[in-house]
């Protein structure tokens, strides 16, 4: 599974969302572990599960294996005098950035990584409107 970059229209289309990590304060508590190999699949399509976003093109291009030692998987960090980060959990090597194969840009890690999810709101909707409507007719009902 090698996908290559990828725009967030073609994930989209599959009923998935790009989920950003914003909270970085956090990731100097958090203990969880991104594997680029993790997948996200939508409608027979698979997709890496952690994505960076470009700032410039707006492409999407996955986590990658680690180019010092080949390891796969990455936790949060702070990386000393260059801010937050992600780092190898193999070798421990840093990073706060990352650049883009489509368009050369110098990416903030920190700004443009995310991670795919489902949509879940378009096949939640009409189950919540027909709760509604039901709790109204029931409370009509009640009050005549
Ligand atoms: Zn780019
Ligand atoms: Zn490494």
């Amino acid at each position: 599974m090698a996908r290559e970059t990828f725009a967030l229209e073609e994930a989209r289309k599959r009923g998935l969302r790009l989920e950003p990590y914003k909270d970085w304060d956090a990731c100097k508590r958090s203990k969880s572990e991104l594997s680029t190999e993790a997948t996200q699949e939508a409608q027979g399509e698979t997709f890496p599960k952690y994505v960076f976003q470009c700032v410039r093109c707006s492409t999407l291009a996955p986590l990658v294996n680690c180019s010092n030692c080949t390891g796969t998987s990455w936790g949060f960090c702070v990386v000393r005098g260059r801010g937050n980060g992600i780092y190898c959990t193999t070798c421990e090597i840093g990073k706060t950035r990352w650049e883009c194969p489509e368009c050369g840009t110098d990416n903030p890690v920190t700004k443009t990584l995310g991670h795919l999810e489902e949509e879940r709101g378009g096949s939640l909707g009409p189950v919540v409107i027909a709760i509604i409507v039901i709790a109204l007719l029931y409370y009509a009902f009640v009050a005549s």
